[in-house]
């Protein structure tokens, strides 16, 4: 692999963490790979999410590039080989799997954090070559509900559908579940310019977090009841006059049925459920009653539960109530949180669907991607298992028994962790490409390094719908290879799929056709993302690189070079059939697991601000972990008083599904009820309920009961 010349001079990209996509320029000084490089890291003006702003991971996000713990070359069990037997090891075992339990033994499982180009090879690696319908990726377990919801209300998913900057001219924001302070803290310079202007920050969250000490109004509701509170606001909005009659008649189905059935959940019955008092429920439906312009968001605290599309689609219909979709500077919209969690879940990663967001059972939407690859419509397997479920069959009978994994590390993020890691440990093949060395990464039969974030180029796709470019500022360190050129490698390995798969009709038969269907430059997967996407609801067919430089992102849907984007897709019709919104009735119920006398308190999960996600790249950074270095169990004092903790000693918290330790965090600004933990660590997740959402297949990451006993 040819190490191409470093560029010098400062290069403008994109942050490699949360789905803010912060810009940042990038300079790099003595460029060797040498102890002497330097990467110094200064924010952009020029996007409008951050605009001069970075948060500490964003600042610190040089020494990813330059920190010792890098991985550089394939590692076979454990030991360093040369990429030809990497590969040639893999190509043998997938042919060996695949001759024994057809195509669907091998499965794929992606990321939210890859490029668009990457995510949408990934798809079609798996369809067209693997010709397995077992894939799916980690945005299953970032915001599959709201996705879910949305599509429910309003054909379409589009994290924010509208430019963040609105947030600031609303006179109410709402925000159910979301810790922006800590998660993405540049985000709130849009709400604290709202509140400059007047305007009232009313959060939902069980913790008076960062965010929520920011807030007019907190509304800190028992863990998962926030479905109830949603009904509860819906129920006050309509008995206090504040429906928009005028727009629920002009723009939406369904209401009379919603109004209906929120008619039961009067304020001291929802008090009863959730503990927030019916006072600061009539004073949050006042503030949005009486707001010319205002927005509902919804974070992970109200979508991680096993009834998460449902408790979506009631913030949905309290939204709709008010008239705010569609309407300029008004929205509902979900705070995305994975760095192309957006882009990641339209191209092809998901188990049910196929690029430009098209469902994978669509047979137009079949026909149009089959005619891109150049192989039948029949010939694209699926829908497949969704992510947990995928997890949870590996190496059973009927499930798969190979998995290539691309920028995830499910050992410490998905629930039930440590159930996952058993039934990872039970398959014949484990192919992990990373960048390090992560706890999946560590028990890979071969792992494969890759680049990252300013190694390499491609585009992004921010929780605005905006499509972002991602350049490359330096080379990688020799060695180490994309993941397109991975994916390439293997498809020119794996030949053309008839080869192993009798029946299939391949549209390459050669190395050479192979490799050109899996090209290795962003730019040219690009073209053909652009082209399978075109016609789909996210279509980036007009979507170039060059007008992405130009006009600093473009927003989706954007369906041929001369069209303008679309920052607000919802001001003239919605993406339904008849163009009108539609209300969907949704009742409380309780969590799939309820507190009881063997395990007396609720557990929530979360972040902190020094780290992201699984934390393989933050707690590399010893910056980061300077701020927090351990994982840790935050519970008030009358809970601590109760058991007799002191701040600082270990504590163990214990679920049905495993237990874990950390550091006690004595804190008011939690409930008396519940702990948290931050899921950066392993630790959290071997305590989490796997229960899924029946519409999004949603883990119920929020929610579950645990006790808490001391160490010692
Ligand atoms: Fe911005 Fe998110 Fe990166 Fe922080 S982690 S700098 S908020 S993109």
């Amino acid at each position: 692999l040819p190490v191409l010349a470093p560029v010098k001079a400062p290069t403008a990209t994109h942050c490699p963490y949360c789905a803010l996509q912060c810009g940042m320029n990038i300079a790099v000084e003595a460029p060797e790979h040498g102890p002497d490089e330097t990467v110094t890291i200064t924010p952009r003006q020029d996007i409008p999410a951050n605009a001069g702003g970075l948060c500490q991971k964003g600042w610190t996000a040089g020494e990813l590039l330059t920190g010792g713990q890098r991985l550089t070359t394939p590692l076979l069990h454990g030991e360093p080989v040369g990429w030809d037997e990497a590969l040639d090891f893999i190509t043998d075992r997938i042919r060996a799997v695949q001759a024994e339990h057809g195509p669907d033994g091998v499965a794929v499982f992606g990321g939210g954090g890859l490029t668009n180009e990457k995510a949408y090879l990934l798809g079609k690696f798996a369809r067209t070559v693997l010709r397995t319908s077992q894939i799916d990726y980690n945005g299953r377990f970032c915001m599959s509900s709201a996705a879910a919801a949305s599509n429910r209300a309003f054909g379409m998913d589009r994290g924010l559908p509208f430019p963040i900057t609105d947030l600031a001219g609303a006179d109410a924001v709402l925000l159910a579940g979301g810790n922006v302070a800590e998660t993405m803290p540049p985000f709130v310079r849009h709400l604290a310019a709202m509140r400059e202007n007047g305007g009232q920050l009313i959060v939902i969250d069980p913790r008076a977090t960062a965010t929520a000490r920011q807030a007019d109004l907190h509304l800190q509701p028992t863990p998962g009841t926030d479905l109830a509170l949603a009904l509860g606001l819906l129920h006050l909005v309509i008995t206090e006059g504040h429906v928009d009659e005028d727009y629920v008649a002009g723009r939406t189905n369904g209401f009379d049925a919603v109004r209906t059935s929120v008619a039961a959940w009067w304020p001291e019955r929802v008090e009863r459920i959730t503990g927030v008092p019916v006072s600061l429920m009539r004073r949050a439906a006042a503030a949005l009653g009486g707001a010319r312009r205002a927005a509902v968001l919804t974070g992970r605290g109200a979508e991680q539960h096993a009834k998460g599309t449902d408790t979506v689609t009631a913030f949905i219909n309290l939204a709709l109530a008010l008239g705010l979709p569609g309407r300029p500077g008004s929205g509902y919209g979900c705070v995305t949180g994975q760095g192309n969690g957006q882009g990641g879940r339209e191209h092809g990663q998901k188990a049910d669907q196929l690029p430009g967001y098209r469902k994978i059972d669509d047979p137009a939407a079949r026909e149009h991607v089959a005619g891109v690859w150049g192989i039948d419509p029949d010939d694209i397997p699926g829908p497949g298992r969704s992510a947990y479920e995928l997890l949870d069959a590996l190496g059973t009978p009927a499930g798969p028994h190979a998995l290539l994994l691309f920028g995830s590390n499910p050992v410490v993020s998905a629930p039930r962790a440590g159930h996952v890691t058993e039934r990872l440990g039970a398959l014949d093949l484990l192919v992990v490409s990373d960048l390090v060395l992560s706890e999946t990464a560590a028990m890979a039969d071969v792992v494969l390094p890759t680049t990252q974030w300013a190694e390499e180029g491609g585009t992004m796709t921010n929780l605005e719908g905006r499509v972002l470019l991602r350049r490359r500022a330096l080379a990688p360190p020799p060695g180490v290879r994309s993941d397109l050129e991975i994916i390439q490698a293997l498809a020119v390995r794996l030949g053309a799929p008839a080869e192993h798969l009798p029946g299939a009709r391949p549209a390459w038969t050669t190395p050479e056709e192979a490799a050109r269907a899996f090209p290795v430059e962003p730019r040219e997967a690009f073209d053909e993302l652009r082209r399978a996407s075109a016609g789909g609801i996210a279509d980036y067919a007009g979507i170039t690189y060059e007008r992405i430089a130009a006009e600093t992102g473009v927003f989706w849907p954007c369906p041929d070079p001369g069209h303008p984007g679309t920052p607000r897709p919802f001001l003239d019709r919605f993406a339904t059939p008849d163009g009108r919104a539609r209300f969907t009735p949704v009742e409380h119920r309780p969590p799939g697991e309820d507190v009881d006398e063997a395990y007396p308190l609720y557990l929530t999960t979360g972040r902190v601000l020094a780290h992201y996600q699984s934390g393989a790249q933050t707690r590399r950074i010893a910056a980061l972990n300077a701020v927090v270095a351990e994982t840790f169990v935050e519970l008030h004092p009358d809970l601590a008083e109760r058991l007799g903790v002191e701040h600082g000693r270990t504590v163990r918290v214990v679920s049905r599904r495993g237990e874990a330790e950390g550091v006690a965090r004595v804190n008011p600004a939690i409930r008396a009820d519940t702990v948290f933990m931050p899921f950066h660590w392993a630790g959290a997740n071997l305590l989490t309920n796997p229960e899924l959402d029946p519409v999004s297949r949603m883990p119920e990451f929020k929610v579950c009961a645990v006790r808490l006993e001391r160490v010692g």
